[in-house]
């Protein structure tokens, strides 16, 4: 019987122990990077000269010729050889979302009838995988089903098992991103370049501007024989159903509690294995919901610390299966309880270490401060509606403006130090603030500006982009997205925001207005611009989603029509004059992305049908036929005025439970039908609003009464691992 198997595997989980955790006696230190073959690697293994170019490529953006790649392949093959590697292949990030790649081993034949280790320039630095099983979104019809992939030599090749794994960019035949690094890499030149030229009004020596970023990654663990026997979390991710918890997260005792030992176990060897990897991991802990964790490693460059969130996730998955649990980075799994999210931590910093977000020691300092940070205001409010489109999914959407995540409005949390600063810059005139002592030294009136580093204890977790004392944290991002999407639109808009900042401030410049006075002129006007944006209150209140649209702020909810926000002419026209993405390329995103949509759904609401057919409405019959027996036994036993007020409350459960199985049996019919319909429209964004506004609310309206049925059937007799069975063992 089904309820002995979920017993049994109760009884197992519960007894499981932690593995042996490798006991590392060196220091994180000494094996950290172990497997990347970064500068100190290429400096022993590569001649001088080559070294030198390669340098130059990294930094400077030189171009790669075939001579350096086929030296710097045969640096890299040996050492990655002497790792035991065995096979290399390309690592790429399509549009699906995960990573693909696909192994080539070294091997040659050696033209005497044996074979030879083989690795070239032209194999590190293009390959032509088959593209057509990739999401292009009708950029590449399937009969041209070649892409390239083509090395990104700024993001270092690691070994991971016997693979030499090399980060690259994937493109179609016709030169179409058809991934997130390509697009990724071109914003992030755009925000280089725009930042770089207003920078300088400040600090004459700045070259290069980097954009940063530190992802705090949220998921949670179960163990692997609960996770087995949910059909759902198998195939979703998700629970489809499950009644709350009779104890959930309401004691508020799970955050920063003390980790549970298998888990520090799995928690340690994960860690191991990304230090090794170069992924310097910083923090772990307990998240709010029982069983739900965090990792988050020290900010990097982002287009690194994008590769590296993608390693990790998949890092995640098979470190956790070596300890028994199943790794969810579903943004959602439970519902009730608190999703996972992954905040996005962005700044801007230039070649000469300085950090464009964070306040600084002089008034010059505390200018460029505010500047940056207005841009960066503007930067969202111009493109908000677009920035939750770039973080909207199927899965997301269960998270968003959910009691723990921000809503779905883009809105910008300042804190009241910040938000005081601005005010009184934009009611300051020109007199008051500058007083020019000598040439270009300049004092502004702004006291306090070197504490808004301690401003961390103002926290607003209701704020999808709060700025948090020297950086913005972006906090809508969910926990399995490629946080590529997100990154990608905000340093677009970002370099838009700066280059429209810098052609104003050069138009005042050219009338004779001194260069600090201009700057500051501008800054008051987009104070006063951006200013909708800005919002510190409850982000959750049903107040402020009338006040955000009376601002003009997106407040759209359908997850299909937000995505149109990728085709509205000011996105199109951002895209292209910051040479990111074209008309096309963003035409294919949005197709993919309502397609995902539409798949996501569709899968669970099949799953959730099966389920309630074959697993809940069965046992729910069974228990009924009991009570039923039950009713008719005591009948036979009982003269009919004794027996009838002892059936009461049976017949009443009976009833019960008939009203349930019968609106699910019924509405799961419905849910197919409501499938049908919408499988027959032809145009995908109609499918998708379709599968939106039809199919996802009749999974849980059904939820509702399959959850209810939790509480009554017999415990012994439901088959599916609770909550809290798989939420509170580890
Ligand atoms: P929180 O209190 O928000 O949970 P964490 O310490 O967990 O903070 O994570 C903060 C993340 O922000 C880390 O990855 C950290 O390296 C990163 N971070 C810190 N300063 C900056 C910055 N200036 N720019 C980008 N990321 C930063
Ligand atoms: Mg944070």
């Amino acid at each position: 019987m089904s309820s002995t198997l979920r017993f049994q595997i109760v009884g197992e989980a519960f007894k499981k122990r932690p593995v042996e955790v490798p006991n590392r006696k060196e220091r994180p230190s000494e094996f950290f990077a172990k497997y990347v073959f970064n500068r100190q690697k290429m400096q022993h293994y590569l001649p001088s000269n080559v070294y030198k170019k390669m340098c130059d490529v990294i930094d400077g953006g030189a171009a790669l010729d075939m001579a350096t790649a086929d030296a710097v392949a045969a640096g890299m093959k040996k050492w990655a050889m002497e790792l035991g590697a065995t096979h290399c292949t390309h690592w790429f990030q399509p549009l699906t979302e995960g990573t693909a790649e696909k192994h080539d081993g070294f091997v040659e034949h050696d033209g005497k009838g044996g074979m030879i280790e083989e690795f070239t320039g032209k194999q590190l630095v293009q390959q032509e995988p088959d593209a057509s099983s990739f999401p292009s979104g009708g950029i590449r019809s399937t009969f041209e089903a070649r892409g390239y992939s083509a090395w990104d030599p700024t993001s270092p090749v690691f070994v991971f098992g016997d693979t030499l794994m090399i980060p690259t960019i994937f493109i179609s035949y016709t030169g179409e991103a058809l991934d997130y690094k390509a697009p990724l890499k071109k914003s992030l030149k755009a925000v280089d370049e725009a930042a770089t030229a207003v920078a300088r009004y400040f600090y004459p020596d700045v070259n290069r501007v980097v954009s940063n970023l530190g992802w705090e990654q949220e998921y949670f663990l179960v163990d692997e024989g609960l996770y087995a026997a949910r059909p759902d979390l198998l195939m979703t991710g998700r629970t489809l159903l499950g009644h709350d918890s009779a104890k959930n997260q309401q004691m508020d005792d799970h955050y920063f509690g003390s980790i549970p030992m298998r888990v520090a176990a799995f928690m340690k060897d994960l860690e191991i294995k990304a230090l090794e990897l170069g992924i310097p991991c910083k923090t772990r802990h307990n998240e709010v919901a029982p069983n739900q964790f965090e990792l988050a490693p020290i900010f990097e460059e982002t287009n690194l610390a994008v590769d590296h969130n993608m390693l990790i996730m998949s890092l995640m998955k098979k470190v956790a299966r070596k300890h028994g649990f199943r790794c969810l980075l579903h943004e959602k799994p439970f519902a009730g309880i608190n999703g996972s999210g992954k905040h996005c931590n962005w700044s801007l910093s230039t070649n000469n270490g300085i950090l464009l977000h964070g306040p600084g020691k002089t008034p010059l300092d505390n200018l460029r401060f505010v500047t940056f940070i207005v841009e960066s205001l503007m930067a969202v409010y111009r493109h908000n509606g677009l920035l939750k489109a770039s973080i909207i999914s199927a899965t997301n959407v269960h998270r968003l403006g959910a009691s723990e995540a921000p809503p779905a409005i883009v809105s910008s949390f300042l804190g009241k130090q910040l938000s005081d600063l601005l005010e009184h810059l934009e009611t300051s005139t020109d007199d008051e603030l500058i007083q020019l002592s000598g040439k270009q030294t300049l004092s502004l009136d702004i006291p306090q500006i070197p504490e808004l580093t301690q401003d961390n204890t103002d926290r607003n977790r209701t704020s999808p982009f709060a700025f948090t004392g020297n950086r913005f944290e972006f906090r809508a991002v969910g926990s399995q997205q490629n946080c590529a999407s997100a990154m990608i639109v905000l340093n677009t808009a970002m370099a838009e925001a700066l280059t429209d900042f810098r052609v104003r401030v050069d138009a005042l410049i050219a009338e004779g207005i001194e260069p600090m006075k201009a700057i500051l002129r501008i800054v008051r006007e987009d104070i006063k611009a951006c200013k909708p944006i800005h919002f510190d209150g409850n982000g959750y209140s049903e107040a402020w989603k009338q006040e955000a649209a009376r601002r003009g702020l997106d407040t759209e909810t359908s997850a299909p029509i937000i995505l149109d926000q990728y085709l509205k002419p000011e996105t199109v026209e951002m895209f292209s004059r910051m040479n990111v993405l074209t008309k096309a390329e963003l035409e294919a995103r949005n197709e993919i992305k309502l397609d995902t949509y539409i798949k996501k759904v569709q899968i669970e609401a099949r799953i959730f049908g099966d389920i309630c057919m074959n697993h809940i409405i069965p046992v729910a019959t069974r228990y009924q036929t009991q009570l039923i027996d039950n009713v008719h036994r005591m009948k036979q036993i009982f003269p009919a005025d004794v027996a009838d007020p002892l059936n009461s409350t049976n017949l009443s459960l009976i009833k019960q439970m008939g009203e349930h199985n019968t609106f699910i049996i019924e509405n799961v019919e419905r849910l197919i039908e409501a499938r049908r319909v919408a499988n027959r429209i032809k145009d995908g964004r109609e499918r998708a609003i379709a599968y939106h506004d039809t199919v996802a609310p009749l999974i849980e309206e059904i939820r509702y009464h399959v959850d209810h049925l939790e509480l009554i059937v017999d415990d012994e007799l439901w088959p599916l691992p609770k909550y809290r069975e798989m939420l509170f063992i580890h």
